[in-house]
């Protein structure tokens, strides 16, 4: 038995109640089995053991009044898995199915995904089983201020500095931010995402989709092409999934379908973006309120957006999104590459099926990098006091996301990872991001 296959033994038997946490485990440590080959120093000093044990994990009670006076308590949790590189940085997510492995999944990715963005940031993650879907804007004040009276506790500027995820966007990073700093006294950036009044970056916003979008790109032009007249599906109708529209169509792409929970729209003529903004950014309403605008689209209720033909999938939404038969049915319909803007949107099965059958495929901790990254940026200006303009950190987030597509294909190349006649990027990004990781780990000692 290898090394990592007995470690990966000792995470089922430990954590068999993680699902989601073992998926993304599994991934990371398969493709990492060459790089024990030549790092035998790397099994000696349990690196494996170490990195998938997050360094603290923290669960708490987030209890609030609701618009009935009525008391409610939903669960809060920030795990804060490695800090070899930087102070942890990672998302809060804010919806019902969130669970303790749910977290740790995403810390885990977090840590190689903010490795290879180059950046000095380490990988952690949280949030809570609150939904804030239908409820008044007091009653998600209620809940942020609550969640953050236990959460301050835990970060700081240079321990360990939050961001948005899926349920938490500007509204909720504000209420977040306000009571940190009534609390504790201090104007300091410990949470990014933040409105441009009081210390946001320009960019940030945009910056996951555009980032998923350069770096999609820069796939293409490695087979010969770019985005100019390609057709493209993109689940979801959140932040990424919009500002990746955005992106496709500056670039000469068109979308066709985007999506929400309960079902997805197809417009032959290309998303019409200013009307799906207004429903999701401004009215917070549903996707098949689209038909309102554009009467010829289509809305089809629950799953099957990638039954829509297209050249390139961009899954969007949330892990576990596109299965084995999406994958089949995006083969067959003869699409060339997708690229994940979600954490872990694609399962296992259907990675593989894409892979073999000649799909270039992005992993989600590569392609999505860029909202990390210009969280990172954020951090960068608050510190020095100063804003960046628009273009500038547009600029950096570009350059960042060119370099990550190219250390995760140089690192494919040094392991003659391929699949399908394609690098294999979810082994390059994988070895890319870990290297730089244990190296650090190796030089701090038993940890
Ligand atoms: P948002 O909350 O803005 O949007 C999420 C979108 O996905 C919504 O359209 C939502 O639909 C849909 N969705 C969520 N859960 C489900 C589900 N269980 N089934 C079907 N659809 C679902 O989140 P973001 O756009 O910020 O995040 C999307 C993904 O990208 C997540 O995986 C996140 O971790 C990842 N990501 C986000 C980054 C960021 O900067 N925001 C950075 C890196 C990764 P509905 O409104 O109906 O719930």
């Amino acid at each position: 038995m290898s090394y990592t296959e007995r470690v990966l033994d000792l995470l089922k038997a430990k954590n068999s109640n993680e699902p989601e946490f073992i998926q993304a485990a599994t991934e990371v440590l398969e493709s990492l089995e060459p790089v024990f080959a030549k790092h035998p120093e790397y099994e000696e000093a349990s690196i494996l053991e170490r990195i998938t044990e997050p360094e603290r994990q923290v669960m708490f009670r987030v209890p609030w009044v609701d618009d009935n006076g009525k008391v409610q308590v939903n669960r809060g949790f920030r795990v804060q898995f490695n800090s070899a590189i930087g102070p942890y940085k990672g998302g809060l997510r804010l919806h019902p199915s969130v669970n303790l492995g749910i977290i740790k999944f995403l810390g885990f990715e977090q840590i190689f995904k903010n490795s290879l963005t180059g950046l000095p940031i380490g990988g952690g993650k949280g949030g809570s089983d609150f939904d804030p879907k239908g409820k008044s804007d007091r009653e998600v004040m209620a809940f942020c201020q609550s969640f953050m009276t236990e959460l301050c506790r835990h970060i700081g500027a240079d321990t360990d500095v939050p961001a948005g995820d899926i349920g938490t966007g500007a509204r909720e990073i504000g209420y977040m931010y306000g009571q940190y700093k009534r609390i504790k006294n201090c104007y300091e950036g410990v949470l990014t995402g933040k409105g441009l009044t009081y210390g946001g970056s320009l960019t940030r916003t945009e910056a996951t989709g555009y980032g998923l979008v350069y770096f999609a790109n820069e796939m293409l032009k490695d087979l010969g092409t770019d985005f100019t007249g390609k057709t493209v599906v993109v689940s979801g109708s959140g932040n990424v999934a919009i500002y990746a529209t955005e992106k496709v169509h500056q670039l000469g792409g068109k979308v066709v379908a985007l999506s929400d929970s309960n079902g997805w729209i197809y417009d032959e003529e290309g998303i019409d973006l200013a009307a799906v903004k207004e429903i999701k950014e401004v009215k917070r309403g549903r996707i098949k309120e689209y038909l309102e605008y554009r009467p010829n689209a289509k809305y089809t209720e629950g799953k099957g957006i990638w039954t829509v033909k297209c050249d390139v999938a961009l899954p969007c939404a949330t892990q576990n999104e596109l299965h084995l038969d999406d994958a089949k049915t995006l083969v067959a319909n003869g699409c060339v590459l997708v690229a994940e803007g979600a954490n872990m949107p694609t399962t296992l099965d259907a990675t593989k099926y894409l892979q073999e059958n000649g799909v270039y495929f992005a992993p989600g901790k590569a392609s999505n990098a860029g909202g990390v990254a210009t969280s990172a940026l954020e951090m960068s200006q608050n510190s020095q006091r100063l804003s960046w303009t628009f273009e500038e950190v547009d600029a950096k987030l570009h350059d960042i996301m060119v370099n990550i597509y190219k250390n995760a294909s140089a690192a494919a190349d040094e392991y003659g990872a391929t699949i399908g006649g394609k690098k294999n990027l979810v082994i390059g990004a994988n070895i890319a991001g870990f290297m730089k990781v244990a190296e650090a780990m190796m030089a701090q000692g038993i940890v």
